[in-house]
C-alpha cells in the first residue's frame, strides 16, 4: 500500500532539497528560532494542514485528520543549528556567521515535511490522525521538547516515533534499540575559594589549584568505586581553570563537567559524591567549594514493542542488512520527554557521505550528510504511521 506514497515522496525530494538547504543556509540557535519555525508553518499550512504555532515557545505542532478516525499518531523533527562556523565549501553554505546545522536538524525538517505532504495529499489511506512535531531548541538544555509537551502537543497521542540522520552511518542503514538508547546527561560546576598569594610563599595561601587538582582526582572514584560496574555511567571535568600568571597563586579556580548515565538511582547517586568529594576535599586543606548541578535530559528509553514495529517494517521496506540493532550511547536528546509520556521509539538512520574524507561526526565545522537519508527516513515514518493506524486495536476512534 506504501508504494504510490512512496513514488510520491521521491518525486517531491528535489522540494525536500531545496527546502534543506535554504534552513540550511539560514540556521538559528536554540531558543531564538524566529524564520525556522515560519516557513515550516507555512508549508504546512500551505498543504491544508491545521497549525498551531508558539507552541511551548517556539514550536510547531501540525495536525493531519485522515478521512477515517482512528488513534494518533506523532512525528517528530527537531529544528535548531549550533553556534559553529561552518567550514564546508558548499553552493548553500551558512550565510550566518558562527551559525550552522552540523547536527542534520536541517535535515529532519525537511524529511518531515515530506511526510507531511504524501499524507495531506492521500488522507484517504489514513485512518486516525498524524500529528507533526516541529520542536525548537533540541541543543540547550531545557530544550524544546519539555515545554511543548507541557504546552499539549502530546494531547490525545497514543505513540511517537523520531528519527536522527548519522553522518557517520553508511546511507540508508537503520539503527534501533529496544529500551535505553541515549544517555541522560547532567552539568556540574565547582567553583573553589582559597587565598591567593605570592607563589614563592605558598605557606601563606590556600591553593584553591591544588584543592581543585585533588577534588578532580577524587572524582575519578566515583565510577570506578561507587557505580555498580554493569550500569554505564560517565563523570568527566571537562574545564578547570584558575589563575593567569607564573608566580601568583589565584584566589579561586573552577571545575565543570559533565555526568551520563541511564540510571535515575545511579544519577542521584553521582550528584551527591560529587558534592561530597567537593566539599570534603576543599575542607580538608582549607578551601572552600561551592557546587552547583543542573539535570538535563532524562535518558531515551525506547517502548520494546513499538522499536520491534519499526524494526519489522524496515525489514520489509529495505535490505535486511541494513537494518542493525545498535548499542546505547552516552550522547543525549530531549527526544526522551516525548517517550516518558507515551511509547515510541528512536531511530539512527545513516546518512554518511560517499567520499571518506568529507565524513565528519556531528557538531563538527565539516559536518554534512547525504541529503538523500530523507528517503528511508520518510519512508519508515509514512510506513510506521500506516501500520500503526491499521492495527486493530479495538480503539476509541478519533479520541
Ligand atoms: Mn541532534
Amino acid at each position: 500500500m506504501g508504494n504510490e506514497l512512496f513514488n510520491r515522496l521521491d518525486e517531491i525530494y528535489p522540494e525536500l532539497v531545496e527546502f534543506r538547504r535554504d534552513l540550511h543556509m539560514y540556521p538559528e540557535l536554540s531558543h531564538t528560532e524566529v524564520n525556522t519555525p515560519r516557513k515550516v508553518a507555512d508549508y504546512l499550512s500551505a498543504l491544508g494542514i491545521e497549525v498551531r504555532t508558539g507552541v511551548g515557545g517556539r514550536g510547531v505542532v501540525g495536525t493531519l485528520k485522515g478521512d477515517k478516525p482512528g488513534k494518533t499518531v506523532a512525528l517528530r523533527a527537531d529544528f535548531d543549528a549550533l553556534p559553529i562556523q561552518e567550514e564546508n565549501d558548499v553552493a548553500y553554505k551558512s550565510q550566518i556567521p558562527g551559525v550552522m546545522h552540523a547536527c542534520g536538524h536541517d535535515l529532519h525538517t525537511a524529511a518531515l515535511l515530506g511526510v507531511a505532504k504524501v499524507l495531506s495529499e492521500n488522507k484517504d489511506k489514513v485512518a486516525g490522525t498524524v500529528v507533526f512535531i516541529h520542536q525548537f531548541a533540541e541543543e540547550v538544555i531545557p530544550g524544546g521538547a519539555k515545554a511543548m509537551i507541557e504546552d499539549g502537543c502530546l494531547d490525545g497521542v497514543d505513540v511517537v516515533y523520531g528519527a536522527h540522520v548519522s553522518s557517520t552511518d553508511p546511507l540508508g542503514v537503520i539503527g534501533l534499540k529496544e529500551g535505553d538508547v541515549m544517555a541522560c546527561g547532567d552539568t556540574f560546576e565547582i567553583d573553589i575559594s582559597g587565598k591567593g598569594g605570592h607563589a614563592a610563599s605558598p605557606h601563606l595561601t590556600v591553593d584553591p589549584l591544588v584543592a581543585g587538582a585533588q577534588v578532580l582526582l577524587n572524582l575519578q572514584q566515583i565510577v570506578s568505586r561507587q557505580v555498580d560496574p554493569v550500569k554505564p555511567a560517565v563523570v568527566t571535568v571537562a574545564t578547570f581553570e584558575g589563575g593567569d600568571s607564573f608566580n601568583v597563586i589565584p584566589d579561586t579556580a573552577r571545575i565543570k563537567g559533565t555526568v551520563r548515565t541511564f540510571d535515575e538511582d545511579v544519577r542521584d547517586r553521582i550528584e551527591a559524591s560529587i558534592e561530597k568529594i567537593a566539599i570534603s576535599t576543599c575542607e580538608a586543606v582549607g578551601a572552600t567549594a561551592e557546587f552547583n548541578y543542573v539535570r538535563g535530559y532524562p535518558a531515551v528509553t525506547n517502548d520494546p514493542a513499538e522499536t520491534k514495529r519499526v524494526e519489522r517494517i524496515a525489514k520489509e521496506l529495505f535490505d535486511e542488512d541494513f537494518v542493525k540493532h545498535i548499542p546505547a550511547q552516552m550522547g543525549m536528546e530531549d527526544f526522551a520527554y516525548y517517550l516518558k509520556e507515551v511509547p515510541g521509539t528512536f531511530v539512527w538512520v545513516g546518512g554518511a557521505l560517499e567520499q571518506k574524507e568529507d565524513v565528519f561526526p556531528h557538531h563538527h565545522p565539516r559536518f554534512n550528510v547525504d541529503e538523500r537519508a530523507m528517503i528511508p527516513i520518510g519512508r519508515l515514518f509514512i510506513a510506521s504511521v500506516l501500520d500503526y493506524l491499521s492495527e486493530d486495536k479495538g480503539g476509541d476512534g478519533n479520541a
